[in-house]
Formats: structure tokens, C-alpha cells, sequence
């Protein structure tokens, strides 16, 4: 474990930033204030992270509900004959995640149909746009939803250098598979 103590934006106090990483090299971190104006600052855009993230989740659920309600049957029937290898192209690609082994699996464990009632759902715009459906009902919540910022996706590195609205959404106090790839990947963007 180790701790960082640093003066808190105000000045008046210090923050104590503990980083911990297991035998499993999974790491958490979290922060501890000193100053009770900073946290009290802290917690506002803790609580307003977590607002906005149920606002994000209830706007997907709707988008899902109306393409699923409207758009579900289109969407199996587009692949009805079609050999899973040929699904996973269409689906895929042939690029992004999964790979076929992958994909033969998930379809093996599942069933195809199961399988494409979950892509259509978790990859709603990509697999709309598939069978050609424009539908402003639908698109309406996800633009909306993109509008509102994701919580907690920023990677854990270089916390100490960022002010403390920008800290909030870098906090991870549960433990997380430390990927380097990812981070890496996240500095550079
Ligand atoms: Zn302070």
C-alpha cells in the first residue's frame, strides 16, 4: 500500500490518496480528506456522477424497450438461414470482438437466437443500422444519453495531477484487474 498526502484545492487542508495493489495485482485507490470543505465539494460531483449515470441507464433501457418492441422481430428475421459463421461476419465483420471460436461458443452455450437477442441489445445503433432502421424515437434517447458523461471510466493513473472535479470520475475504490494495455491505451487518448 502505499499513501500520498497532498494540499487540497482550497489549500486549508491535505488529501491522502492510498493505492493498493493485491497478490492478484488487481489495484484500488481511493482518497481521504482532511479538509471538509474539499470533501463536501468531492461528494457534490460524486452524487452528481452518480445521477448522471442512472440518467444514462434509464435512457438506453428506453432505447432498448421501444428497437426491441418495434425492431426485435426484423433483426432475427434478417439472419433466419443464415450459418453462424455467416452471422458472426455480418455482426462483426470479421474485426472487432469476438473472435469466431468465440462466437461458436457463445451460440453453443446459448443458441443463436439467444445470442442475437443479446448483440442486438448491447449493440443497439450498430445492429439498427444493420437492418437499415432509421427511427428518430429510438435515436432520440441514445443522443440524449450520449450528451450526459459516463462515470468512473478514466483510467487510475495520474490522479494526483488532475483538479479535483476531474479526480471524482478517476476514483476506483473497488478492486479492478490492473490491465496495462488499457491504460496505455487511455493516456493516449
Ligand atoms: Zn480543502
Amino acid at each position: 500500500m502505499t499513501e500520498t498526502i497532498r494540499v487540497c484545492d482550497c489549500g486549508e487542508g491535505t488529501i491522502t490518496y492510498i493505492y493498493e495493489m493485491d497478490d492478484w495485482n488487481r489495484t484500488r485507490s481511493w482518497e481521504e480528506f482532511q479538509c471538509l470543505h474539499c470533501k463536501a465539494e468531492h461528494q457534490i460531483i460524486i452524487d452528481k456522477r452518480q445521477r448522471d449515470h442512472l440518467k444514462r441507464e434509464a435512457l438506453l433501457k428506453e432505447a432498448q424497450k421501444l428497437a426491441t418492441d418495434c425492431y426485435l422481430e426484423k433483426w432475427l428475421e434478417h439472419y433466419k438461414g443464415h450459418s453462424s459463421k455467416r452471422v458472426w461476419e455480418t455482426l462483426t465483420g470479421g474485426k472487432v470482438y469476438p473472435a469466431l471460436g468465440t462466437f461458436y461458443r457463445h451460440v453453443r452455450r446459448r443458441g443463436l437466437e439467444v445470442e442475437l437477442k443479446f448483440w442486438f441489445s448491447n449493440e443497439l445503433q450498430e445492429s439498427l443500422k444493420i437492418i437499415d432502421v432509421v427511427d428518430q424515437e429510438i435515436s432520440k434517447p441514445l443522443e440524449d444519453r450520449n450528451r450526459i458523461p459516463e462515470l468512473f471510466r478514466r483510467s487510475l493513473i495520474s490522479i494526483l495531477e488532475y483538479p479535483i472535479k476531474d479526480r471524482a470520475e478517476r476514483r476506483f475504490v473497488e478492486w479492478r484487474s490492473f490491465n496495462i494495455a488499457d491504460i496505455f491505451a487511455e493516456a493516449a487518448a
